[in-house]
């Protein structure tokens, strides 16, 4: 049985200036397995961040089923979605928003505040997951004294402390320069596949796309393989 999977899946926006309904994703299916890298290609306003945002039961779609880990979720109230995304997904975005008045440490621990029942001990898992991304001297050090690449390791890091099943991530090095870049998408998917979870990641960068196990493009509102 597939992790996720996508059937028929529409979503249009409103146009502020006309009114008229601007169709952005029309009719996706998608299916992927857990373990696996996707990446999901596509010029600027295609809808790859429409996309990964319904993944991520952040927003709805128009029409169309989303089944995660079993169970569909597109009738689902917010309070139960909020549970689900809490527990089982992981998010990193393009800027890391840590938050600027707490360590390292806490930053990545605060996610764990939101589940009932933390899997063990989150903290000497916190700790061995910022060794792994060699941040393990700066546990105590506040946002604002680390690197464009040192606070996204730490995004990657808190993404990963609930253990979930899920990461999406959304332009994850789009606010890096390309060698920064590449490493992190490296640092990416060796915690990836250290850690066995599922990742789709939007990107604009063809060659850290296909770094990943698959790459689908969005086309005129329909996903492919690219
Ligand atoms: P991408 O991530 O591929 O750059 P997006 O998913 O962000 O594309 O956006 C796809 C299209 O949907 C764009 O034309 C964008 O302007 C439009 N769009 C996204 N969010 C909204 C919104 N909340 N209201 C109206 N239009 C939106």
């Amino acid at each position: 049985m597939p992790l996720l999977e996508l059937t028929n899946l529409s979503k249009s926006y409103i146009d502020p200036g006309s009114g008229a309904r601007v169709p952005v994703l029309r009719g996706v299916n998608l299916s992927i397995n857990a373990g696996e890298s996707v990446a999901i290609v596509g010029p600027s306003g295609c809808g790859k961040s429409t996309l990964l945002n319904i993944l991520g039961t952040l927003d709805t779609p128009d029409e169309g089923q989303l089944v995660f880990d079993g169970e569909s979720l597109t009738q689902s109230n917010a309070k139960h979605l909020a549970a689900v995304r809490s527990q089982k997904i992981g998010f990193i975005f393009q800027l890391h928003h840590l938050m600027p008045q707490c360590s390292v440490l806490e930053n990545v621990l605060l996610p764990t505040l939101a589940v009932p029942e933390p899997h063990g001990d989150a903290q000497p898992r916190a700790e061995a997951l910022l060794e792994q991304v060699g941040l393990k001297d700066r546990m105590s050090w506040k946002p604002a004294q680390l690197s464009g690449g040192e606070r996204q390791r730490v995004a990657f890091v808190r993404a990963l402390i609930n253990q979930p099943q899920l990461i999406l991530a959304d332009e994850p090095t789009g606010a890096l320069d390309e060698a920064n870049a590449a490493a992190l998408t490296d640092l990416l998917l060796q915690l990836q596949q250290s850690s066995g979870v599922t990742l789709v990641m939007v990107t604009h960068h063809r060659a850290q796309a296909e770094r990943m196990g698959r790459v689908l493009k969005i086309h005129e509102g329909v996903l492919s393989p690219s």
